[in-house]
């Protein structure tokens, strides 16, 4: 599955209810769905606020696919890119203190996904490789 958008904050909801669709055909529990719809949010979010620094000409793309009884998801903008990933990934840390972010985007993917991990160059974009075992699945077929 691929999308593409503008990179406008109405676009958040709709990244959410897309990846929750696609999903479903894994029938997720409630906590799953959850946890991917927020992890998908968070990175089409900062792809939004620190990617493109609020320029909606720009587009955030999601790519999805299934395997087994797992999803992977991509999140990838061609905005500014990351100068330091190793403190961007750090728990607190944020850019954008007078927005009022909290610098816990990277912290939840992390933890809300079995697998996160996140490539930037600057000046050329940045894309979160994120992936999600959906244990209902499993629990169909034991
Ligand atoms: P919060 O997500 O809690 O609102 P935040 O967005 O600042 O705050 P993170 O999502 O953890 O925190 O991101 C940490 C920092 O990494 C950001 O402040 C920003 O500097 C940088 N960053 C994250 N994603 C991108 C991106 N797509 N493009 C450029 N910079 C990014
Ligand atoms: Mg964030």
């Amino acid at each position: 599955m691929t999308l593409e958008f503008s990179a406008r904050s109405e676009n958040e909801s709709f990244a959410r209810v897309a990846i929750a669709a696609f999903v479903s055909q894994l029938d997720p529990t409630l906590d799953e769905l959850n946890d991917l719809k927020t992890a998908v949010s968070e990175a089409v979010t900062n792809a939004i606020i620190h990617g493109y620094d609020g320029d909606a000409s720009g587009k955030v793309k999601i790519e999805a696919w299934i395997e087994g009884d797992a999803v992977s998801i991509t999140v990838s903008d061609r905005g500014r890119g990351i100068e330091d990933l190793e403190l961007a990934r750090q728990p607190l840390y944020t850019s954008k203190p007078e927005m009022e972010r909290s610098g816990m985007g990277f912290t939840i993917m992390e933890n809300f996904m079995d697998r996160f991990e996140v490539v930037s160059k600057l000046n050329a974009g940045t894309r979160v490789e994120m992936l999600k075992r959906i244990e209902s699945k499993k629990a169909l077929y034991n």
